[in-house]
């Protein structure tokens, strides 16, 4: 254990040498705020299959028939993501920038809303934001907050307290666009669907110029996040890994340091 202790202490010193700092974070950075990574034991694609769950066709065609299934799925999903806080690891994180005072860029798989809450300022979610409407017809797209999300789960809880309310209500549950009056749907980036360009191409350009990489809690087998690890690397950044397991990543990396987000994070950024 002495060992890697003297690891990540070693690890420390080198990354806070470095001026501008990208992080790449996926689940495993939330797990331990009580939110579960998709595909881990408790995993949420273990309850609800990706194919009718993951896709809007998928989600559509089981409104049409169950709808009390989907509803009961919106209303774990809110829970789950409303209830939990910034834990350890996301708030060293934030130290980069409030006490170390580096150039950040955290660039996150995660839909949850940790990393702001925990203080970073520069989060570029390629896959989009729970806490985001979109609209279908018309593209305007709408910040909405943990209250909103709380009065949505009300209204669904009300609603699936009958099934003839379902059939009746459900369809006024759909949030319309304010601009014009388009389906509103959230701005997350479901399976198959094209990632937000602009933040990968944000994604890229501060890779490009890091001269350091924190890669936490993500697999790396979802593409192309997947990738930006071995472009930092072909830019000569020091590359540093946090998980609990190894990963296709852990081979490349200057540093593996095994151990969770808030066991490794704290002592990587005191
Ligand atoms: P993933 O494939 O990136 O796997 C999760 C990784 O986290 C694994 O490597 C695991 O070893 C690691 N991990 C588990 N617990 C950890 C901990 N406490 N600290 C550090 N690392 C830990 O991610 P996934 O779960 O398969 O999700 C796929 C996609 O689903 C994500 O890219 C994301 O878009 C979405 N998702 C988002 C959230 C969220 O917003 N919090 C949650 C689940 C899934
Ligand atoms: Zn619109």
């Amino acid at each position: 254990m002495i060992i890697e202790e003297e690891k990540i202490q070693e690890a420390s010193e080198k990354l806070l040498d470095k001026e501008r700092i990208v992080v790449l974070t996926g689940s495993g950075i939330s797990a331990e705020s009580g939110i579960p990574t998709f595909r881990g034991e408790d995993g949420l694609w273990k309850k609800y299959s990706p194919e009718e769950f993951g896709t809007i066709s998928g989600i559509l065609f089981q409104f049409a028939k169950n709808p009390g299934k989907i509803i009961d799925f919106a209303l774990n999903l809110i829970e789950v993501f409303n209830s939990a806080d910034p834990n350890e690891g996301h708030k060293a994180l934030a130290r980069l920038e409030k006490k170390y005072k580096k150039k950040v860029t955290i660039i996150t798989q995660n839909i949850d809303d940790l990393h702001e809450r925990a203080g970073s300022t520069e989060v570029l979610k390629i896959h989009g934001d729970l806490y985001r409407l979109r609209c279908t017809r018309c593209g305007y797209k709408m910040k909405i907050d943990r209250d909103y999300l709380s009065d949505y789960q009300q209204k669904l809880k009300e609603i699936l307290s009958s099934p003839l309310k379902i059939i009746k209500e459900g369809k006024k549950l759909l949030p319309k666009c304010p601009q014009c009056s388009g389906l509103m749907r959230p701005d997350v980036v479901f399976f198959g669907e094209p990632l937000p360009q602009k933040e990968l191409a944000l994604s890229y350009m501060a890779i490009d110029s890091a001269d350091a990489m924190i890669i936490v809690g993500t697999s790396g087998e979802v593409y192309p996040a997947n990738t930006l690890p071995y472009r930092a690397k072909e830019n000569g950044a020091l590359l540093i890994e946090v998980n609990p397991q190894r990963t296709i990543f852990s081979d490349i990396v200057d540093f593996f340091l095994m151990g969770t987000a808030t066991e490794i994070l704290p002592r990587l950024i005191p």
